[in-house]
């Protein structure tokens, strides 16, 4: 039996939990998601076997919701939800169903996917979008990453950044700093101390009284070039494609501190040093990217929650710039030969709409962006619907959403990490579904 055909005729039963926080199924009803408001029965294509290195979460004060295919009616269980936060690489393409209790207390800072069981196993409402095994840790043992994050404190002991990046790896689970720890992939640089946005899901900020937590504290100082340069020189020593990232969770914006990282990189580059050098930005600033390429960034990943300006700013309420400044930032970067990425953060529901699609085309035809990252937004999706307008137009799914922008920018790249440039800033994609 093909794959198609065995994922065709799969309906999973929805998943509570009890008291204790056991996980159980429920017999007869089946598994429903949420799209925006609207919750539905998961189209097939749109399921996934949960993948290694996900999480289950039991959601405190909300109820499990089931399909009843009996009465065509959703059936509220006498249990709490659960939810599955996916690993990186997959994009929720339905969220957990549920009913909340009045008053009930913001869920963290995570995406939360449909999850249900059939056929012995869990499936989510997900579908993979870059099959780079980048941020898969589940083979590597611990005790590896803690004896690479000595090795950086030993050799280098006086560096504060590394002494950050080894608190992001062992206190935080920072998958980045993880990895640099390993000596591989991307190498994570946080630079900046502020921030001109105040997005309701940052996680290393939020405001007085806020009750959603931080997760990754935000760096304290601003790490001088040399500071960084000395990781940027390690890293590049033990991986042979290296990739080094501004713009990290545990920063504010990147752009802020364009001086101090343009320097970092000049020195960088004037050492004869290697490897793509990347920019994760909110891309509030358009004239501050042309002294980075000059001083020999590769590459630029702008975040975004929409294309459209109501729902950007009621996200991001950006501080002494706008929608338009993000836009001309994406053009003078594509137009200095950098490398241009979306980081789009994607909800179902509310992206996946025929209005956003239009939105998006048109921001992508004006600026001729090289590929869209499609990673999940993560927040609670009752606060995150009670922020935005509400969408105008149903659903169309992830999977339909990606096929026609394909269809209208046949040259645009679909996957989920920041890619590794040749020598003419060229992408290398593993085979990509
Ligand atoms: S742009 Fe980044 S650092 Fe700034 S508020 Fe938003 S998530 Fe936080």
């Amino acid at each position: 039996m093909s794959k198609s055909s065995n994922r065709s005729q799969v309906r999973p039963r929805p998943l509570y939990a009890d008291e204790e926080g056991r996980i159980l199924e429920h017999p007869d009803l089946q598994l429903l998601c949420r799209k925006g408001d609207e919750m539905a029965l998961p189209r097939p294509q749109e399921l996934t076997p949960l993948p290694e290195g996900s999480d289950l979460f039991l959601l405190p004060q909300r109820r499990a919701l089931g399909f009843d295919p009996e009465t065509g009616e959703p059936v509220c269980l006498d249990g709490y939800a659960v939810a599955a936060f996916v690993c990186p690489g997959y994009t929720l393409t339905g969220l957990c169903a549920y009913v909340s209790e009045d008053e009930a207390e913001p869920l963290p800072l995570f995406a939360y996917g449909a999850v249900g069981f059939a056929r012995g196993r869990f499936w989510v409402c997900a579908k993979q979008v870059d099959r780079n095994p980048r941020q898969q840790f589940g083979h590597i043992p611990a005790e590896r990453i803690e004896q690479g994050a000595g090795k950086w404190l030993r050799e280098l002991p006086d560096n504060r950044l590394v002494q950050h990046l080894g608190r992001c790896a062992l206190t935080h689970g920072c998958p980045a700093a993880k990895n640099l720890a390993l000596g591989r992939f991307e190498a994570p640089l946080p630079t900046s101390r502020s921030c001109n946005a105040a997005c309701v899901g940052c996680i290393s900020w939020q405001p007085e009284g806020s009750c959603i937590p931080v997760t990754q504290p935000r760096i304290e100082f601003t790490p001088s070039p040399e500071e960084i340069v000395a990781i940027m020189r390690r890293h590049a020593g033990s991986e042979p494609q290296p990739i080094f990232s501004f713009g990290q969770g545990c920063e504010g914006e990147p752009l802020l501190a364009a001086e101090t990282i343009a320097r970092a990189v000049r020195l960088y580059r004037s050492e004869g040093g290697k490897g793509t050098i990347n920019l994760n930005t909110n891309g509030s600033l358009p004239s501050a990217v042309s002294p980075l390429a000059r001083a020999g960034l590769d590459s630029v990943r702008v975040s975004l929650n929409s294309a459209r300006p109501d729902r950007y700013s009621a996200y991001y309420r950006p501080r002494g710039y706008c929608a338009s400044d993000v836009r001309a930032f994406l053009r003078e970067a594509g137009q200095l030969g950098l490398y241009v990425s979306l980081n789009y953060l994607f909800f179902p529901g509310v992206s996946d709409t025929e209005e956003e699609l239009e939105a998006l085309r048109d921001l992508i035809a004006e600026t001729g962006v090289d590929l869209i990252q499609m990673r999940n937004l993560n927040i609670d999706p009752e606060l995150y619907l009670d922020l935005v307008p509400p969408p105008q137009t149903p659903s169309m799914g992830l999977i339909n959403f990606r096929k026609r922008l394909r269809q209208s920018f046949p040259g645009l790249e679909f996957g989920y990490f920041n890619p590794f440039l040749d020598s003419e800033r060229k992408p290398g994609f593993p085979d990509q579904s």
